[in-house]
């Protein structure tokens, strides 16, 4: 889709800090770090939603998310678990319709974000 920041990314017309590609899906820094490290997993086919999504993409997604958390949480020793989260829907606090996962490192006692 032209007019989406994510297809953006995954086409190159735009930059990212990506920590993970491959065929089906792109992960890469979100702009506002909620915490350090904070990523999103984003399918390379544009669905806006899990309305749109169907089972074989939403498993193919799926079954990539161990490997880039493990990713994570093995650059930082500080990292000590992880919200993963998907936001759907502008009532659900979903800005960008293109759907993605996010992952957000937490890390110990010192982590005040909310
Ligand atoms: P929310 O804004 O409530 O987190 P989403 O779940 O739709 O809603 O998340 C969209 C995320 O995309 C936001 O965390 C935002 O910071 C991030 N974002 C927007 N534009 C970019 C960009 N160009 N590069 C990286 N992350 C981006």
């Amino acid at each position: 889709m032209t007019d989406c920041i994510f297809c953006k990314i995954i086409n190159d017309e735009i930059p990212s800090r990506i920590v993970y590609e491959d065929d089906d899906v792109v992960a890469f820094l979100d702009l506002t770090q909620v915490t350090p490290g904070h990523t999103l997993v984003v399918p390379k086919t544009h669905v806006a939603d899990i309305f749109e999504l169907d089972e074989t993409l939403a498993a193919t997604i799926g079954s990539k998310i161990p490997k880039i958390a493990h990713a994570i949480k093995k650059s930082n020793p500080a990292i000590k678990g992880m919200n993963i989260i998907n936001n759907n829907g502008t009532i659900a606090y979903q800005s960008v319709f293109h759907s993605h996962i996010h992952i957000l490192p937490r890390y110990d006692e010192q982590d005040d974000f909310s």
